[in-house]
């Protein structure tokens, strides 16, 4: 049986870092339990910007958590408190295992900045389980031409594949927790059905084009949530729309545990907030020098 929609939210727009144009479909006040083990869904932009405006996110900590950073246009710079450096171009992605803790940045790269530009793309932040919030930082950097796609019979839907799988197709990226991460464009009046376990959270969001899902229209900068009540989700392009559909599709084992969140910590407990913020605050996540 199929998933139904249990509600479908719109993104709220939410100026982020030092102001760039997010639109977050969660965390809201709603609370987070049907989106576990995800902790929040930014899509940034699209925005068209002219020469010197781009913006970005200074340094800031993050500790138990993992941010995964996907650019559709646009490119971003990056570097961390343990010398970690590297840049972001349209189409990859960089998993990014805060674990125990670090300091980075993430700024629109030097050339990027100057010339302007499209700048669109997606962070989310997948939670850790208590095991290993602790865990040694890590980088899964993977350029476009690796993340593997897949393509349906008669090639009306296509899917990159940046974790799980999808379309006979396995993702190159390693998750702690089962999670599935699918972008996926389907031609107009298209459908797919997509498989997963019956015991995992999934929602999907759209970003172009427009979707029927269990009868209800799905439009950009939107983010239908399912019930756990199949094995499977049914997502139909409208027929109507002027361009293909562009979906994320985001799935993931719920992990149960307490969520104590405070900015950029995520820990179990209050007691652990505390102790991040005075690792911070002391330096023990190391510090950036410019
Ligand atoms: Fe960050």
């Amino acid at each position: 049986m199929n998933r139904t929609v249990a509600r479908i939210v719109e993104g709220t727009p939410v100026n982020e870092g030092e102001g760039v144009l997010v639109h977050r479909p969660f965390p809201s006040a709603q609370g987070l339990r049907e989106f576990d083990p995800f902790l929040l869904l930014d899509e940034m932009g699209p925005l068209e910007l002219p020469p010197n405006a781009a913006k970005g996110f200074p340094d800031h900590p993050h500790r138990g958590f993992e941010t995964v950073t996907y650019l559709l246009s646009g490119r971003f710079e990056h570097r961390d408190s343990y010398g970690h450096a590297g840049k972001i171009e349209a189409g990859d992605v960089q998993w990014m295992t805060a674990g125990s803790g670090l300091v980075h940045s993430e700024t629109p790269e030097t050339e990027f900045r100057k010339t302007g530009g499209r700048l669109h793309g997606f962070q989310i932040w997948v939670n850790l389980p208590k095991r290993v919030k602790m865990m040694a930082p890590r980088y899964q950097e993977v350029p476009k031409d690796r993340i593997p796609e897949g393509k349906s019979a008669d090639g009306k839907v296509t899917v990159k594949v940046i974790a799980g799988e999808a379309l006979g197709v396995s993702a190159v990226i390693d998750t702690r927790i089962p999670i599935q991460y699918l972008h996926f464009t389907i031609q107009p009046g298209a459908s797919l059905e997509h498989p997963f376990p019956k015991s995992a959270n999934a929602f999907a969001y759209v970003f172009a084009g427009a979707a029927v899902i269990d009868c209800q229209r799905v439009e950009p900068h939107h983010l239908a949530v399912f019930h756990r009540n199949g094995e499977s989700v049914k997502i139909e392009a409208a027929a109507d729309a002027s361009e293909p559909l562009q979906v994320l599709l985001l799935s993931g084992e719920p992990i149960g545990e307490p969520v104590a969140r405070y900015g950029p910590f995520v820990m179990n407990t209050r007691d652990e907030i505390e102790q991040a913020f005075a690792d911070y605050r002391d330096g023990r996540m190391g510090t950036i020098a410019h």
